[in-house]
């Protein structure tokens, strides 16, 4: 394996908190990390939402600004700690008033808003879940979550209620109350006003006694087949979250950060909103989409320090700012504040690397991690050198390692064994070992699916890496059939059943297919049913199709008709060979195939 190493800055601004990767991982224990976090007064146990408001303000720091959130029309509204406080208990009365308690789920449909932040950690205080959903999410997506979830709370605006739930309510029974937090509550029936009840709330809240292992929030995300799986996470991940945002994205208490991603992920809820504000920094919020010069005027005007995005985002950015052309756009603005800048979700190409370092003078630290794991596992950190296209190593704490595979591409279990790859730079399955706090702990009234992700005392992550010789990950691909685009997971099959409701689709299968700037674009392969004729009009109509069940986030980007689709013998369709004719890579072993022969 050959790689270019970017070294790391001989005189960086702040001393960074992990120099000496060795020591730093001899050092750590989670016992220790979890010391460091106060646990709720009385030692009543953890709850996230205390660690991340109250006790800023318990030891003096409720004047400092938790949120500096930047409005769609570019103004701002700053938060402190101490309104954060008061307005989060407000919101934890709220709940207590409607009769949603412990375990409760209160589900979030909405955008980059300062109210956002407010319910996510007024639940928390609640002792209730907080489960968040992506806005740009279709109707379809949405009520699935909202059920399989058990929503009893959704809050969430009038426009998106109108378009994406209200239609559906009556199929949705356990949904007892929706609130709405813009104007509009009024003419929508069946919703409450979240401005008139949060109004009429005290601003004191005793967090009631919280285990650390009560459930705390619950994440959707997708695998290959089947309904979204629902991630559990318990108020202990915020352990993880500390010390990982101390390590991975090099936190410091003064920092302005900005994390890009939107909290109906799990990176935008984990590192847009629990883990800075339990560091005790000053969080950027843009409720705006993505533009470049928006995105430099941000980091200029918010003075940020530490910015965490995403590859999709970057090479976006390097499109208007290529690396060996003028680099008028940044160069236009002051990124001087800027210290450290971190990626994840996607590969972070080398090139990437490289470009933060020769246009905004800094390199671009990849790390790893995923919905199960609940925080950063695998990172080039702030005082090590990079090796660009590596995504790190593990963190301290984290034990990794890389799984022989079986034929069907996951790591192979013989007798309830695993085999570690033993040669360095072998490609196999990335698992870890169980223990590190925020580890999912088991996908909700799915007992199945969660114990197929352990094996022999590992958790199986379902991307394959190589190691090198030095323990540094090298990302190759997923062992599954799941899509990333643009930064989001997405399951072939959930948009392969929203095609198949369409009169004219016989069968779809569903598959990324590789993409410059998104990682890969969502490609639906469709056969039609008798009478449908393949072309233009069916295929707008399907994509439009597509877009109004699914939202923008989830739809097919491009459809192509095929009336021979290929099948296992099991009578699936077999996805792996529709990517590999995709992009042109050797079919493989297709001796699972059907028979095409009158397959039709
Ligand atoms: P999610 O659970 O939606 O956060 O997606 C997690 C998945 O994103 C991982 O299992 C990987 O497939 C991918 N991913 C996350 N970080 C990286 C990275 N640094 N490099 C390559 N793929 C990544």
């Amino acid at each position: 394996m050959s790689w270019q190493t970017v070294r790391k800055d001989p005189a960086p601004r702040v001393p960074p908190n992990l120099d000496d990767y060795d020591a730093a991982r001899a050092a750590f224990s989670w016992s220790a990390a979890r010391a460091e976090l106060d646990g709720l007064p009385g030692g009543q146990g953890l709850n996230i939402a205390h660690e991340a408001v109250d006790r800023h303000v318990a030891t003096g720091r409720g004047e400092a600004l938790a949120l500096r959130c930047v409005g769609r029309d570019d103004t701002v509204t700053c938060v402190t700690y101490r309104e954060l406080a008061r307005s989060t208990a407000r919101f934890a009365h709220v709940l207590r008033e409607l009769g949603v308690g412990r375990g409760d789920r209160v589900t979030t449909l909405l955008g980059r808003c300062p109210e956002l932040y407010t319910v996510v950690l007024g639940t928390l205080k609640n002792t209730s879940v907080l489960c968040p959903l992506f806005s740009a999410f279709g109707p379809d997506p949405v009520a699935q979550r909202l059920r399989l979830g058990d929503a009893r709370v959704l809050v969430t605006t009038a426009e998106l209620y109108r378009r994406k739930v209200a239609g559906q309510r009556e199929r949705l029974p356990g949904l007892r109350h929706v609130l709405i937090v813009d104007e509009g509550a009024g003419e929508l029936p069946g919703t409450l006003a979240y401005d008139a009840l949060t109004a009429a709330a005290p601003d004191t809240f005793a967090i009631p006694p919280t285990s650390p292992d009560d459930m705390a929030l619950l994440h959707f995300t997708s695998g290959t087949t089947g309904t979204p799986k629902g991630a559990v996470h318990v108020h202990e991940a915020a352990v993880a979250h500390f010390a990982t945002a101390r390590y991975a994205l090099d936190l410091h208490p003064d920092d302005v950060f900005w994390c890009t991603a939107d909290p109906g992920w799990v990176t935008g809820m984990s590192y847009g909103v629990v883990a800075p504000l339990m560091h005790g920094v000053t969080v950027v919020v843009d409720e705006g989409d993505f533009d470049a010069r928006r995105w430099y005027r941000i980091l200029a005007e918010q003075r940020v320090g530490v910015w965490y995005t995403a590859p999709t985002a970057l090479r976006m950015l390097m499109r208007t700012t290529p690396r060996d052309g003028p680099h008028d756009l940044p160069g236009s603005f002051d990124l001087h504040a800027l210290r450290f800048i971190a990626s994840v979700g996607e590969p972070l190409n080398p090139e990437a690397v490289l470009w933060g370092r020769d246009v905004l003078g800094l390199p671009v630290h990849d790390n790893w991690w995923q919905t199960e794991t609940g925080a950063i596992m695998i990172a080039n950190f702030a005082g090590c050198d990079i090796r660009a296209g590596s995504m790190g190593r593990p963190l301290p704490g984290v034990e990794a390692t890389v799984l022989r595979r079986g034929e069907d591409g996951r790591a192979l279990v013989a007798d309830g064994r695993v085999t570690e790859v033993q040669d360095p730079g072998e490609e196999g399955e990335l698992a870890l070992r169980p223990g590190w706090p925020s580890m999912f702990r088991g996908y909700l009234h799915d007992e199945r699916r969660t114990e197929a992700a352990f094996a022999d005392g590992w958790y199986l992550t379902g991307d394959l890496v190589r190691r090198d010789a030095d323990g540094w990950y090298w990302f190759v691909g997923r062992a599954d059939d799941v899509i990333k685009s643009a930064g989001h997971l997405i399951g072939p099959f959930e948009v392969e059943s929203a095609l198949m409701e369409h009169p004219a689709v016989a069968e779809a299968g569903v598959i990324g297919r590789p993409d410059a700037v998104a990682g890969n674009v969502v490609k639906a392969f469709v056969s039609l049913r008798p009478g449908f004729e393949p072309g233009a009009p069916i295929r707008r109509e399907l994509l439009a199709f597509g877009r109004r069940r699914l939202g923008p986030a989830v739809a097919p980007r491009e459809i192509a008709f095929d009336q021979h689709l290929p099948h296992t013998r099991s009578g699936k369709v077999m996805r792996r060979l529709l990517r590999a004719r995709e992009t042109g890579l050797p079919e493989g072993d297709t001796s699972t195939l059907e028979s095409t022969e009158g397959s039709a």
